[in-house]
This record gives C-alpha cells, sequence and structure tokens, in this order.
C-alpha cells in the first residue's frame, strides 16, 4: 500500500513513435526535433520535481504537439499502438498502490493529462490503480487547486519514512466491530501527513475497507479461535506477530498490518473474540 517501486522507463522516442505513426506508417503529428528535445525536457523536470506539478512541465514549445500527446493516450488502451505499455505497468503490481486492496486494471494520470497533455503516455506519470480508485481520485491536481487539497501521494516518487503512521481505531457497537483509519504520528512531517490524510477521504478508503476487513478477518477465524482457546494474552501475541509477519510482506502502514496491530493491544476484542467476528 502507498507506494511501489516504479518500472523502467523503456525506450520513451519508440513509444513516442509508435503513438504518433499509424499502422500504415502515416504520422498523426510529425514532432519537430526542437519538440522532441522539449519534450524529453520535460520528462526530465518531471522526475526532477518528483511528480509534483511545475510551470515548465506544460512548455509554450509544446502547444501545438500537446493536444496529440494528450490522445495519444487512447493508443494506452487495449488493442491500441502502445497496449504492450498498459500491459507492462499493470503487471508490475497486483494490488492498488492507493488503496492496497483493488486490482489494478487502469492506469491512474497522477498529473490529469487534461492538463499536463505532455505526460499523458509518460510512465513515471501512469500510476497502476483500481478502478475505484481511480474514478474517485479523478483529476486531483496537488497544490494547484485548493479543492484538490494537497493531493495524493505519488506512488512512485514519495519517500515514506519509517515509521507508523497508519492507526486502526477499533469500536463495538450495535454489536458489529467497528474500524476507522486515521493518519496519527508525531514523527510524521505536517505535509506528508495532510496528504496521506487527503488519501484516505478522497478515496473513501474508510468505506471501502468495510468489506476486505470482514474476508480478511473470517480467513483468520480458524486461527484466532485456536489462540483464543489457549488465552487472551497468547492471542494478543499471536495477532501482533501477524501484524509484524504481513509488515514484511506488504509494509508497517498496510491497512492489514494496522488493523491487526490494533486488534492485539484490544483487550476486550483478545478476551472474547467471538462478540466481535463470529468466531
Ligand atoms: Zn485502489
Amino acid at each position: 500500500m502507498w507506494v511501489i517501486t516504479p518500472q523502467g522507463l523503456g525506450d520513451l522516442d519508440a513509444s513516442l513513435n509508435a503513438a504518433l505513426t499509424l499502422a500504415n506508417g502515416a504520422a498523426v503529428y510529425a514532432m519537430s526535433p526542437a519538440e522532441r528535445a522539449a519534450l524529453h525536457t520535460v520528462y526530465q523536470l518531471y522526475d526532477a520535481c518528483l511528480g509534483q506539478p511545475h510551470l515548465d512541465l506544460t512548455p509554450n514549445v509544446l502547444d501545438t504537439a500537446r493536444p496529440y500527446m494528450r490522445s495519444a493516450y487512447d493508443q494506452v488502451q487495449i488493442g491500441g499502438r502502445l497496449a504492450t505499455l498498459r500491459e507492462r505497468l499493470l503487471a508490475s503490481t497486483d494490488q492498488c498502490p492507493y488503496c492496497g486492496f483493488g486490482e489494478p486494471r487502469d492506469l491512474d494520470h497522477y498529473l490529469p493529462r487534461s492538463v499536463f497533455g505532455e505526460l499523458a503516455i509518460y510512465p513515471r506519470n501512469l500510476i497502476p490503480s483500481c478502478s475505484p480508485c481511480n474514478n474517485a481520485k479523478r483529476t486531483v491536481v496537488p497544490g494547484l487547486d485548493p479543492a484538490h487539497g494537497p493531493g495524493l501521494i505519488h506512488a512512485y516518487f514519495q519517500d515514506l519514512p519509517d515509521i507508523e503512521f497508519l492507526k486502526a481505531q477499533i469500536t463495538f457497537e450495535g454489536g458489529a466491530l467497528g474500524v476507522r483509519f486515521r493518519i496519527d504520528s508525531p514523527d510524521l512531517e505536517a505535509d506528508l501527513a495532510a496528504k496521506l490524510e487527503f488519501q484516505l477521504d478522497r478515496l473513501k478508503l474508510n468505506e471501502r475497507f468495510r468489506g476486505q476487513i470482514n474476508k480478511f478477518l473470517s480467513e483468520q477465524r480458524t486461527a484466532m479461535r485456536m489462540f483464543n482457546e489457549i488465552g487472551p494474552e497468547l492471542f494478543a501475541q499471536y495477532l501482533g506477530r501477524c501484524a509484524n509477519s504481513l509488515s514484511g510482506s506488504f509494509g508497517r502502514n498496510d491497512w492489514r498490518v494496522a488493523l491487526l496491530r490494533a486488534l492485539s493491544e484490544h483487550q476486550e476484542f483478545c478476551t472474547a473474540p467471538d462478540l466481535y467476528i463470529g468466531v
């Protein structure tokens, strides 16, 4: 969850040529050497800015080419001339980095192609994501529009500190287990905390986690029953170990890790988990 390793860029010029040349060899748009050089400069600036907006990402020299670059993304779709780029990027992760559970079927433009047409087919601007996350994010431009808040974190470029910042709050009301995730760490830098909180909120993750939590806990029922029979203390230790084990695979701020960590510290749950999940 949160971040993934970026794939190699591949041959950017070959991708560009494929995007702007029809199968019969005719040019959709004949890009001049100056435009091509400017586009490479934009790509380099994007990396240098860690994917954050910058005025020079839309230089005047690319005003004519921009609409063609924007439309070139159509070739990244299934059956398009750049469909292999799509397949390569989607194959890089089996879980959407925005939510940590959805199947990546879309490519999200971190900086939206409606504004940043130059970056429409740039691999580092294309984040594998599930459709609900992609649809919920829409055209968030970090920092450019107050309505967009601080923006989402960049799944390729964000350097996350090695601290626990995702916390799960456990409640039990009306005979049902309630779980609410929040960003909470005194050691987290304020700007980053704001982005992570915005991401939780914008993608409606607390609502969308509910079904995943039920499924996840029902898969753990047999083991939970066994350890709970031995005693609450051992059961709490077991949950803590499960959290550590999953942390090794998914990171310490994965939602499953935060959930198990919170459950292991919840005395009532460890004493009588059957009240919460019908063990
Ligand atoms: Zn997702």
